[in-house]
């Protein structure tokens, strides 16, 4: 046992797992395993394992609902961290919502409706957890977190726990720029009131469309690529004969472009290759080079 792990192992105990397979934990059921996987129940359990690690010069990576990952088959150096019961809470003071950032998105998306709140109907659908949506500044049909955030709290590389205004986060399309290495434990949105029949008629439209439009049922992590600036990613890659694709386990989805799917037993290493492959063929087409929504993570 070596220092960082004797020192988990005093402050966690048995709680702290070594070399579980992560693929069960992400949407695509992809991905070896984390040397270190560690569930923390609240802020301060977060802010000492990252302040052991930090000490120990250990990276540490927060595991979300594992809805937008791709996870490398040789899996994930360091710590990982999960955040357990006391980051699912959500309060709701008039126009004002706090949740946690283990608090599934698609449930405080449904709360804020039934307290007839607006901003984040767009979310209906979105799978993963708020802070997965923090992080990737998570969004759909025109909508995304960035307008109805006010603060986020969490903690820094060296587990020193600090709120950010909106004003310290850098939001961009599908990402979002926080200190490096900062664990986001809650988010403060701001919403408006709204008429609550209303919203859930719009929820219930959002619903519909995303149904038809998606694969349903078939392990896959959301889109791969992001939409270029003035381009559909699903499109081009359409008009580049990409549905269908294969490597291995891993295909580009009939129904939607896309999305590439785990068909079963899918490697990492192959929906990579699959990615390159496109990625490759959409350049040469059409001149556009396309840029993964999925994070890449782990030792490739
Ligand atoms: C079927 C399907 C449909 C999808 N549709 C959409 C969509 O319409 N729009 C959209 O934007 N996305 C979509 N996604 C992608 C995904 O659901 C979102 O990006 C989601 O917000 C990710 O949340 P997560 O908890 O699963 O994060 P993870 O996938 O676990 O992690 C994503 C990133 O966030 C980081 N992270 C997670 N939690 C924290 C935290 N507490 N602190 C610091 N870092 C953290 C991780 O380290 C990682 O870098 C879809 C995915 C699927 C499978």
């Amino acid at each position: 046992m070596n220092a960082f792990e004797a020192e988990l192992a005093q402050s966690f105990g048995a709680r702290v797992e070594r070399g579980r397979p992560l693929a069960a934990l992400t949407s695509f059921r992809i991905g070896g395993p984390a040397d270190f996987l560690l569930e923390v129940g609240d802020e301060q359990e977060l802010a000492d394992a990252l302040a052991i690690a930090a000490r120990h010069s250990m990276p540490a990576f927060c595991l979300g609902t594992g809805t937008n990952l791709l996870i490398s088959d040789r899996g994930v150096r360091g710590l990982v961290l999960r955040l357990g019961a006391g980051f699912r809470q959500v309060q709701f003071n008039g126009c004002r919502a706090r949740a946690g950032a283990a608090v599934p998105f698609g449930e405080l998306v449904a709360q804020a409706v039934a307290h007839g709140l607006a901003g984040l109907e767009f979310g209906e659908g979105i799978p993963g957890s708020v802070g997965g949506a923090l992080i990737m500044n998570a969004g759909a049909f025109g909508g995304e977190l960035a307008p109805v955030v006010s603060a986020v709290r969490g903690a820094q590389r060296d587990g020193t726990l600090r709120t950010l205004g909106k004003d310290e986060i850098g939001f961009s399309y599908r990402r979002s720029v926080l200190p490096p290495g900062f664990i986001v434990a809650a988010v403060q949105f701001d919403l408006i009131a709204g008429d609550r029949a209303a919203l859930q008629a719009k929820v219930a439209e959002l619903k519909a469309k995303r149904a038809a439009r998606q694969p349903q049922g078939v392990p896959n992590a959301g889109s791969i690529f992001k939409n270029p600036p003035g381009h559909f990613a699903g499109r081009l890659l359409e008009a580049c004969g990409l549905k269908g694709e294969r490597i291995g386990g891993a295909a580009f989805s009939h129904q939607h472009a896309n999305f590439i799917v785990n068909l079963g037993g899918a490697r990492a290493g192959e929906v990579r290759a699959l990615m390159e492959l496109a990625r490759e063929r959409v350049e040469q087409q059409t001149g556009v080079r396309l840029e993964p929504e999925v994070k890449l993570v782990g030792e490739w």
